[in-house]
């Protein structure tokens, strides 16, 4: 049906009225006073989200650029750097890394489990040289649905002393934990079309001080994501090349709208939607694909045995104009992802539960307990 379509996948995300009728204006003049006024506001906002004090930096990009950033920016050539594998992102950094020439020791878990800490702290620990300049890793992993232990990971790294922690917390930041400065984060990338609840377009690099010196020595090429360039312009209120206007006016109104929710209320918003989901699997007899206790609070990987996932999904679609992700790589046709992540209410939850269920009814796929799992996410959404 028209204009009826439902994301629910992990990016692009569903976007507030709110924030569509922000971006609905005239572009105004990226060096004018009103539009320093935005900066200023949504770097504040910003460093909220993150829980830092350090200085969020926005560009033009998706959430790759921001990550490709971080790295870059603190890292020279020939560095050696410790990259944590367990999904399509992880294998993403091992790659950029590598493009740029650095020595890459990769820690590698298979797809559904999450990353060891131990096996940091051990590859930690064994670099008493301190070749080691960076560990890079995903808290999320986007296409498994499993979330990684960054605090723990994070606390081995600054024992370590040299390295840095750089974090991919595209699908974790704004939708569970992810104290900046607390857990001793020094780069952590994200990207407008997930927890933020915006359209795709913008990328965002914070940097802890140390990530700064460590950008002082970097050797590695860089023109437009040349970070100290966005640092000089942001002590201005500014940008270094044009921003994508409209987008900061979506920015301003979707911070402004967590900021109204509040933290606490938006991760536990985000657990429920977790718990909700993953009963709601089980009960239909659908196999989570993430293993136990490590499913992420923004997506939800179902491994339906026997049943094709992209039939499943694509019928979801042309049924209930509810769109789900597929299985990216081998995964493909075995799993579908549930994205619930970003502007995403119980009743979006309740909404999938249900039609994920009336389409195994309608292809016959139904284990005879139609009404399981939409009674099963009821039950969690109640809690
Ligand atoms: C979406 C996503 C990214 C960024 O992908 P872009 O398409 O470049 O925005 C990075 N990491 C994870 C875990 C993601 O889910």
């Amino acid at each position: 049906m028209q204009d009826k379509l439902t994301l629910m996948i992990p990016g692009p995300t569903p976007v507030p009225e709110t924030v569509l009728k922000a971006m609905g204006r005239h572009p105004i003049g990226h060096r004018s006073a009103d539009f320093q006024a935005i900066v200023k506001r949504t770097t504040e906002q910003l460093r909220w989200l993150h829980q830092t004090e350090s200085t969020v930096l926005a560009m033009a990009g998706s959430g790759t650029s921001a990550m490709e950033a971080g790295i870059i920016n603190v890292l020279s050539k020939g560095d050696t750097v410790l990259c944590g594998d367990n999904g399509k992102f992880g294998e993403r950094w091992v790659k950029v890394a590598q493009a740029y020439g650095l020595q890459v020791q990769v820690i590698k878990a298979e797809w559904g489990q999450p990353l060891d800490p131990e096996a940091f702290r051990t590859a930690l620990e064994a670099d008493t040289g301190k070749a080691i300049k960076a560990v890079i890793l995903t808290h999320s992993e986007t296409s498994t649905g499993v979330i990684n232990d960054l605090q723990t990971i994070a606390a081995h790294v600054k024992a370590h002393g040299t390295a840095l922690t750089i974090a991919d917390c595209v699908t974790s930041l704004g939708a569970c934990n992810v104290p900046m400065d607390a857990w001793g984060l020094d780069v952590v990338g994200s990207g407008s079309q997930k927890g933020y609840m915006m359209p795709p377009g913008l990328g965002f690099v914070a940097m802890s001080d140390r990530a700064w010196e460590a950008y002082g020595r970097s050797d590695l090429p860089k023109f437009y994501l040349d970070l100290g360039k966005y640092r000089k312009s942001a002590a201005q209120d500014s940008n270094p090349f044009t921003p994508p206007v409209n987008l900061y006016f979506a920015l301003e109104a979707a911070l402004e709208m967590m900021q109204a929710e509040g933290l606490d209320n938006i991760f536990a918003r985000h657990e429920r939607h977790r718990r909700a989901t993953q009963a709601a699997m089980k009960a239909m007899g659908l196999p989570l694909y993430a293993s136990e206790g490590h499913g992420s609070p923004a997506i939800t990987a179902v491994a339906p045995n026997g049943i094709d996932a992209e039939s499943l999904r694509k019928e979801v679609k042309n049924r209930f104009d509810i769109l789900l992700a597929g299985g990216q790589d081998h995964l493909k046709g075995k799993v579908f992802r549930i994205g619930h992540l970003g502007f995403v209410a119980d009743r979006d939850v309740l909404t999938a539960v249900a039609a994920i269920e009336a389409t195994l009814q309608a292809l016959g796929l139904d284990s005879g307990s139609t009404g399981a799992g939409v009674a099963a996410a009821a039950v969690e959404l109640a809690r």
